[in-house]
């Protein structure tokens, strides 16, 4: 369900006075309290970074390092397809400089809020309308089975190809310099490092997946994000499982994706971290095809302050698990460097 306009004001009204009474009391905002931010940045003064999903805020801290205050608003694991910011997002963002989301109709209902809360509206930023643009299947964006055509809503997941995360980094870099000037060369050399390790990134996914035999480079996921990967590395998503709605699928819908996975043999089912589903396993116990319990698109995994708990961590992860279950070999991931790149300092 939507929010309503008055919903949205009393949002708006409810964080002011929020905000009115912490400072009454002397207290702190928690959501932007300098030694509050989600993984670890803090400078009095900084430019204050309000992103969304856990992969964008990982791209942006890897160019903003320490000297921005940088918020992610959409927990971990949670659908940020249909996410509600909170009365505590609302006055995170009450106190930002800037919003950096991915658009592309990814991130339900935030760019509304942040419309009503931001103190200048004009500072929301959006990373894959000003990466991708059009809709040609060769390089625009792609509409598929859970994002079809007729919804007017593209595949959202552009970060799952290395070289969109590179236009993340580049935009978020001039973003951050056009905003904090003064830190522009640090924003610059960040990105330079950041650059470096989606290099070997794709390097690494095309070697591993080129072990994988060819007939095996299919995908069948629960959730519907590798449209862009898969464009990238010449490979076929024979479906998605999750309906556009969102909704669970209908009996016929995994009817008809099980006479789909005989036909085309497809070797595993991949489920999701954030839409667990058990379908997932009943589609692979009806067509004999092995179940992986998860990719991620979202989560980095690791707790918050693991080495892998980064984007790249996330890219790498999910490569072992998919090149692994399709019979490919990933030791060209022993070892790779899956921490954040940003100079401290
Ligand atoms: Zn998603």
């Amino acid at each position: 369900m939507r929010r309503t306009r008055g919903t949205l004001l009393a949002i708006t009204v409810i964080a002011a006075l929020g905000a009115a009474v912490m400072a009454a009391c002397g207290g702190d905002d928690d959501g932007a309290s300098p030694t509050a931010t989600p993984d670890g940045g803090h400078t009095v003064g900084a430019l204050k970074v309000v992103t969304t999903v856990a992969p964008i805020t990982n791209i942006v801290r890897n160019i903003g390092g320490d000297r921005i205050e940088l918020t992610g608003i959409i927990p971990d694991g949670v659908d940020s397809h249909t996410y509600e910011p909170s009365t505590g997002d609302a006055r995170t963002l009450a106190d930002a400089d800037i919003f950096i989301m991915n658009g592309a109709d990814l991130e339900g209902t935030s760019e509304e809020i942040a419309k009503e809360n931001l103190p200048d509206a004009s500072k929301i930023y959006k990373l894959a309308d000003n990466t991708l643009s059009g809709d040609d299947p060769a390089d625009g964006f792609l509409y598929d089975f859970s994002f079809p055509k007729a919804e007017g809503k593209p595949n959202p997941h552009l970060w799952m190809d290395p070289e969109y995360a590179r236009s993340y980094a580049r935009l978020t870099a001039r973003w951050l310099g056009e905003n904090a000037p003064g830190d522009k060369a640090y924003f610059d050399a960040n990105l330079a490092a950041f650059e470096g390790v989606i290099d070997q990134l794709d390097a690494a996914i095309e070697a591993a997946a080129a072990t994988v035999p060819e007939d095996n480079r299919k995908l069948l996921t629960y959730h519907d994000s590798w449209a862009y990967w898969a464009r990238r590395y010449g490979w076929t998503v024979v479906g998605a499982i999750q309906p556009s709605s969102f909704a669970q699928p209908s009996a016929k819908d995994v009817a008809d994706l099980i006479d789909e996975i005989k036909e085309q043999g497809v070797p595993a089912v991949f489920g999701s971290e954030v839409f667990p589903s058990p379908v997932t396993e009943q589609i692979a116990k009806e067509t004999g095809a092995k179940y992986v319990t998860q990719l991620s698109d979202d989560a980095p995994p690791g707790d918050e302050d693991a080495p892998e708990h980064t984007y790249v961590g996330m890219l790498v992860f999910n490569m072992r698990t998919l090149v692994e279950a399709l019979g490919g070999s990933a030791a060209v991931f022993d070892g790779f460097p899956v921490e954040n790149t940003y100079t401290q300092g």
